[in-house]
């Protein structure tokens, strides 16, 4: 499987019907023999083929939660987006509590390094009278990279949340408790998925892999009847900083 991209194509599933092709905002794809072909060097993971496609032929990559948990320490970092997939009457606490309960060791908000992302690039604005573009989504850099390199040097020069939690949590771990982590993002998004293997503006990226929402909601939704208060420890109680992910936060 390839390293490079995380959008891919189930071969026996393509029409060949080029609504994909239509769609891609970067004319990646070609339909070659009656399938849909991706030429990695454009493709920027955007996932506008997988939501065009009706016949479910393009899908995204994802590590599998066994080989995950196979890790000596796993340790899950969580979008604030997880959250909102589930009812209102399921607190985020619990939630947290169930990823415990599956088999990570710890696990982190993104929010938190989100939040403080947002500190850093006000301070940088701040004191930086031009215009600027977020690096946050991946995609959007590697569309700027791409197609629009005029627009790079408008690029603001951080990290992602996602990239600043895991350097930090990785290295503390390490440095505080002498412990060699394997770090997981929890991803909302195949772009980031691709980050892994391919990181952006740093040589190597702090996360060991990546999993798919999709594929662990299903694991910890069982679990979620069997979370007592008992379970919710204080020291992993939901930041503030969650409120980041909020409209206006
Ligand atoms: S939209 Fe789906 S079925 Fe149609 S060409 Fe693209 S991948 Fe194949
Ligand atoms: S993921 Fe986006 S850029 Fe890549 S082939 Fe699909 S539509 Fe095109």
């Amino acid at each position: 499987m390839t390293k490079k991209h995380s959008v891919l194509l189930k071969e026996e599933k393509c029409e060949g019907c080029t609504n994909c092709v239509k769609g891609c905002p970067t004319k990646a794809i070609r339909v070659h023999q009656g399938k849909a072909w991706i030429k990695e060097d454009l493709c920027v993971d955007c996932a506008e083929c997988i939501r065009v496609c009706e016949y479910h032929a393009k899908y995204s990559n994802s590590d599998l939660l066994e080989e995950i948990l196979s890790h000596d320490y796993p340790v899950l970092l969580i979008p604030p987006s997880f959250y909102s997939q589930f009812s209102a009457d399921i607190s985020s606490d619990k939630i947290k509590a169930a990823l415990y309960k599956l088999g990570f060791k710890k696990v982190y908000d993104v929010a938190e390094a989100a939040a403080a992302l947002s500190r850093r690039s006000l301070e940088f604005l701040n004191q930086n009278s031009a215009n600027y573009i977020s690096s946050s989504c991946p995609v959007i850099v590697r569309l700027i990279k791409s197609q629009y390199p005029d627009l790079i040097e408008m690029l603001l020069p951080m990290k992602s949340p996602v990239e600043l939690i895991a350097e930090k949590v990785k290295n503390e771990l390490k440095n505080e408790n002498n412990i060699a982590a394997s770090l997981f993002f929890l991803t909302p998004c195949p772009a980031k998925m691709t980050t892994v293997n391919r990181a952006i503006g740093q040589e190597k990226s702090f996360l060991d892999g990546a999993i798919a929402v999709d594929k662990l909601y299903q694991e910890i939704y069982p679990l979620l009847g069997e979370i007592t208060e008992d379970d919710i420890k204080e020291s992993d109680k939901i930041p503030l900083s969650i409120a980041w992910g909020n409209h206006g936060g």
